[in-house]
């Protein structure tokens, strides 16, 4: 299949076959060379485009160059997104394709138990998918840390704006090492997202779905 292009490992392709996906969706056959080659990335893009798994399968492959899993380590991805149940969405998107390779993802999400999360945490993982607010609760708690974070979502970043996440949003990217790779989707791309693009992206690949 076309996926062939990617030069994804046969554990990724395995799992992309299982899902029975035929052929990248438009996002994907331009964001996933980008991602891969180590770019940052501007997505606009909608639900239903496909974004999560343009985002998850580079993820996926940059988790494969780390060393390995000690306890208690923070995430080395970091996927941030509006609300509880888009983060569960990804959340499942990322067992699912991450399940091959045996990693750990933690979901952390506004409304949840916050013992559960915390706990969850500090058994160690490779991925974290939290709603801003939850995140920078659970580095207060000292339940985690972003300073293993080299890969950085932030999936619909203008619900997270239109939310109020802002602040808590710019706070987490500043707290992780500026020479991660960052990829920002969103569905629109008006002034506050173009100055936030600005400030966190370094030369990104613009993608317009
Ligand atoms: P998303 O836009 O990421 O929320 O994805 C929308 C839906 O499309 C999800 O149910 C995905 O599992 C599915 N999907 C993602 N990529 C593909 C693909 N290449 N072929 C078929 N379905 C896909």
């Amino acid at each position: 299949s076309s996926f062939g292009h990617f030069g994804f490992d046969e554990p990724l392709l395995k799992s992309v076959r299982k899902a029975e996906y035929t052929q990248p969706t438009p996002i994907q056959a331009q964001a996933v060379p980008a991602a891969l080659s180590g770019r940052d990335i501007i997505g606009i893009a909608k639900t239903g485009s496909g974004k999560t798994a343009a985002f998850i399968w580079p993820l996926l492959t940059h988790l494969m160059d780390q060393r390995e899993l000690r306890p208690g380590d923070g995430p080395i991805g970091l996927i941030l997104a509006p609300t509880r149940e888009l983060s569960l969405q990804i959340y499942n998107e990322a067992k699912k394709f991450g399940k091959v390779y045996n990693i750990n993802v933690v979901c952390c999400y506004g409304g949840g138990s916050k013992w559960e999360q915390s706990k969850a945490l500090e058994q160690g993982c490779e991925i974290v998918v939290a709603t801003p607010g939850r995140m920078i609760d659970m580095v207060k708690l000292k339940a985690t840390n972003l300073r293993r974070v080299t890969f950085l979502v932030l999936d619909e970043a203008d619900r997270m704006f239109h939310m109020g996440f802002e602040p808590q949003v710019r706070s987490i990217c500043n707290h992780v090492r500026p020479d991660r790779q960052t990829l920002l989707f969103s569905a629109t791309f008006k002034k506050r997202i173009e100055r936030l693009a600005r400030d966190i992206l370094t030369d990104p690949v613009r993608i317009v779905q």
